[in-house]
């Protein structure tokens, strides 16, 4: 038996926005305007725009 459901911890229920480059769920909940990338595609954003120019 290995559900891999989210499983709420105790709390509010807290809807996270899904990233707009992979689906993976993001730190920003569903409320935040806007694209939402998740740590791993924001990571990867920050090191394109150090990169140009
Ligand atoms: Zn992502």
């Amino acid at each position: 038996m290995d559900a891999m459901g989210d499983e709420p911890t105790g709390g509010g229920t807290v809807v996270y926005a899904d990233c707009v480059h992979c689906g993976e769920p993001t730190e920003y909940p569903e409320s935040v305007k806007g694209s939402t990338l998740c740590p791993v595609c924001e990571w990867h954003e920050a090191q394109r725009t150090a990169c140009s120019g």
